[in-house]
């Protein structure tokens, strides 16, 4: 397969076949994030996407799930997606899902009919990072949207039948805003009733614009103990009507932990005190991004 530079994808989606559909990320703003800022943003030609399905075809026999990259390859027209669709439902006619990149201004600019268009030609999840609940931290973060928006994005979503597979990022507030980040992000969750919630763990890389932050001493990153403080507490504020897998079990997580909310609540609550008690937490040396 080809690939420009590197390419990241959501843990769910380690074995789908990963295609460009653009280059980078059209925001790169985010002030934690490292992932594309080598990149300047582009929208990938047509036909090199295209290709790239006729070049897997004859690399892999059988393809289940596909995942559309770069950042926010939701940016494409509605008109774009779709003859990418087509080109994935006559090669690899065999394939089960589609995922993509979603940022959430993508997904509030298309019309209720054109998420349902996608939803109805493949697209079954959709991936946003949302990363707090915090009007002051998403600000802080620049992430470019409000807590309102992230609410509206998710809920265009589930109304369109496209799962919605968020992230959120624990210590995101440093030591000053870990309450309002915790308690903020619960409510939020609560709010978006979301498919799936996936909480990672800060880990700043020098790439990134806060890591000149961090080394000033001008945002002071939460301890592993602090985090599952922090951690316990939104998970305290989450109040679901319906099920929402919750996993907080990245490389970057100090515990690992999985349930289905509102139902394993406690479950997880009990994981958390039981890791703070008996000091069962992930070594530092072995976290990764
Ligand atoms: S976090 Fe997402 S939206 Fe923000 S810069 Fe990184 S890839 Fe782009």
């Amino acid at each position: 397969m080809r690939y420009e530079g590197n390419v990241f994808r959501p843990p769910s989606e380690a074995y789908s076949l990963i295609v460009q559909a653009t280059i980078g990320c059209a925001h790169n703003e985010c002030t934690f994030c490292s992932m594309y800022k080598d990149k300047q943003f582009r929208v990938r030609k047509l036909e090199e996407v295209l290709e790239d399905f006729d070049i897997a075809r004859r690399q892999y026999r059988y393809i289940e799930k596909v995942f559309l990259a770069d950042g926010d390859a939701l940016v494409l027209s509605n008109k774009d997606l779709m003859t990418i669709l087509d080109k994935i439902h006559t090669t690899l006619p065999e394939c089960q899902r589609i995922g993509i990149y979603a940022a959430p201004h993508d997904i509030l600019r298309k019309k209720p009919a054109e998420l349902k268009e996608l939803r109805e030609n493949g697209i079954g999840i959709a991936y946003m990072g949302v990363e707090s609940g915090s009007a002051k931290i998403l600000k802080n973060i620049k992430k470019g949207v409000t807590p309102d928006e992230l609410v509206e994005a998710c809920q265009k979503l589930n109304e369109a039948g496209i799962k919605s597979s968020v992230t959120l990022i624990s210590g995101l507030g440093g030591k000053p805003m870990w309450e309002e980040h915790a308690v903020e992000s619960g409510k939020l969750i609560s709010r978006m009733e979301p498919s799936y919630v996936g909480l990672l763990t800060l880990m700043v890389e020098p790439m990134a614009p806060l890591y000149k932050d961090i080394r000033n001493g001008s945002f002071q990153m939460l301890s592993a103990y602090e985090v599952l403080e922090e951690t316990a507490e939104m998970i305290k504020n989450i109040n679901l009507t319906k099920t929402c897998v919750f996993r907080s079990n990245h490389a970057s997580n100090y515990v690992s932990l999985r349930g289905n909310l509102p139902e394993d609540k406690e479950k997880l609550l009990a994981a958390i005190a039981g890791a703070l008690k008996t000091g069962r937490i992930k070594d530092e040396r072995f976290r990764l991004l």
